[in-house]
């Protein structure tokens, strides 16, 4: 049997495909996002939307990632039945919680969703006519501590509720801007490495100032332990995308943290309304969803998967690395998507194909492909979101088009 045939069948007859489960590769079993079984209505088709290999990363305008088959199951056997969303977040959070070494945890509409509800249950505890209030601060804290160089874009999900950011850049400046408004201290993870404070630093200077300290992790979940590092180092909040690393619903997210920051939070969530969270909706299905895909993930074999993500890369290096003119190079980021990342780029004069032309000439080949566009004349690639064998594709169409831009 071929390979995408066994894991059509795999999705079709779970049970059949577990009990052939030995005679699948091993890494169609840990990596593969199962094709969609046959004959359903195809969606994609009926509406002509395009579909494409996702050689590029788990980028939310690219959808993210594919779900692990568990949480696709985990979605489908909730959803013929209703349960109260406080119920389904106690019992999940509580898995979550201690899956991830914190005292409690609940499922939020993204990391973003994380963010603002993580700082609204901050500002309001759990007064309900501080929660009616937001985003009006009027005796409330009001101001929430950065390092200069975390902030960026993502902040605003924190200024939504209201708060005030004051920019530092050094301890000193922590104890100097700390007054009686200052409500929380934010770090961002992947700026880390940029700025003066280290996440150990920004937890002790909290505690010492009593004002609780939040992390963002969103794309961060390699290497696993950063599921429960964060929790361990001693900050009262943590925060993380669902639909990036983990493979979970692409709308769903994790705030975990401490017990009564948790329930604050949730005063300031569905399914409650008349509270800045209203909007930030997650039902049953992405909460179960959210639980199986953590479950799931931290219980991968990390070492097997990494040699996967490895061996994929090298194999399309391999392929663009034969035309001349063409040279290639793999990094892993220090922080956020920690994943074997291929940056291929050429010389103008010999491959002669800007980037963007580049990228559209394979966008529009057979299968649709999508990389992404780096410095001067280069693409990045990696391969956390190939399914099996997909990289032999992309390998091939690299070197079709790398090779039809020489002259
Ligand atoms: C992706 C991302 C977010 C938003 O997360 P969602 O899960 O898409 O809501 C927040 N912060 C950072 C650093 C991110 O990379």
């Amino acid at each position: 049997m071929k390979r995408r045939d066994a894991l059509r069948n795999l999705s079709v007859w779970p049970v059949a495909g577990i009990a052939m489960g030995s005679a699948l590769p091993i890494n169609s079993l840990l990596a593969s996002p199962v094709a969609p079984p046959p004959g359903k209505r195809n969606l994609f088709k009926e509406l002509g939307i395009r579909t494409f290999i996702n050689a590029a990363g788990t980028y939310t305008f690219m959808s993210g990632c594919l779900m692990h088959e568990e949480v696709v199951d985990a979605i489908r056997s909730t959803a013929g039945e209703f349960a109260l969303i406080d119920d389904v977040q106690d019992k999940a959070g509580a898995k979550i919680a201690e899956l991830c070494h914190a005292e409690a945890a609940t499922v939020t509409a993204g990391c973003w969703s994380a963010l603002v509800l993580g700082t609204a249950g901050v500002l309001t505890g759990m007064d309900q006519k501080k929660v009616a209030q937001l985003p009006r601060l009027d005796g409330m804290k009001s101001e929430v501590l950065v390092q200069k160089t975390h902030n960026s874009g993502y902040v605003h999900a924190l200024t939504n509720t209201g708060v005030t950011l004051i920019e530092v850049e050094t301890s000193a400046d922590v104890e100097k801007s700390y007054n009686e408004r200052t409500a929380m201290m934010w770090f961002l993870n992947y700026a880390g490495p940029d700025g003066k404070i280290s996440d150990k630093e920004w937890v002790e200077l909290g505690k010492k100032l009593h004002i609780p300290t939040m992390i963002d992790i969103a794309a961060d979940a390699t290497p696993v332990e950063n599921m429960w590092k964060f929790n361990d180092m001693g900050f009262d909040l943590v925060c993380i995308s669902g639909g990036k690393g983990i493979r979970g619903p692409q709308s769903a997210g994790i705030l975990m943290g401490k017990k009564e920051l948790i329930a604050a939070a949730r005063l300031n969530a569905p399914p409650r309304g008349g509270n800045i969270g209203r909007g930030m909706k997650v039902n049953k299905e992405e909460i179960l969803g959210m639980y199986v895909a953590l479950e799931k993930f931290i219980n991968l074999d990390h070492d097997k998967q990494w040699k996967i993500w490895e061996d994929r890369v090298a194999i399309m290096e391999g392929a663009a690395k034969k035309v001349n003119g063409v040279t290639t190079s793999v990094f892993v980021p220090p922080v956020a998507n920690r994943t074997p990342t291929l940056v291929i780029s050429w010389d103008i004069n010999k491959v002669k194909v800007s980037k963007e032309e580049f990228q559209e000439r394979l966008r529009k080949g057979e299968p649709s492909i999508e990389v992404m566009g780096g410095k001067d004349n280069s693409i990045t690639i990696t391969s956390w979101n190939l399914q099996p064998g997909q990289e032999k594709i992309v390998a091939k169409r690299l070197k079709e088009e790398l090779t039809k831009a020489t002259v």
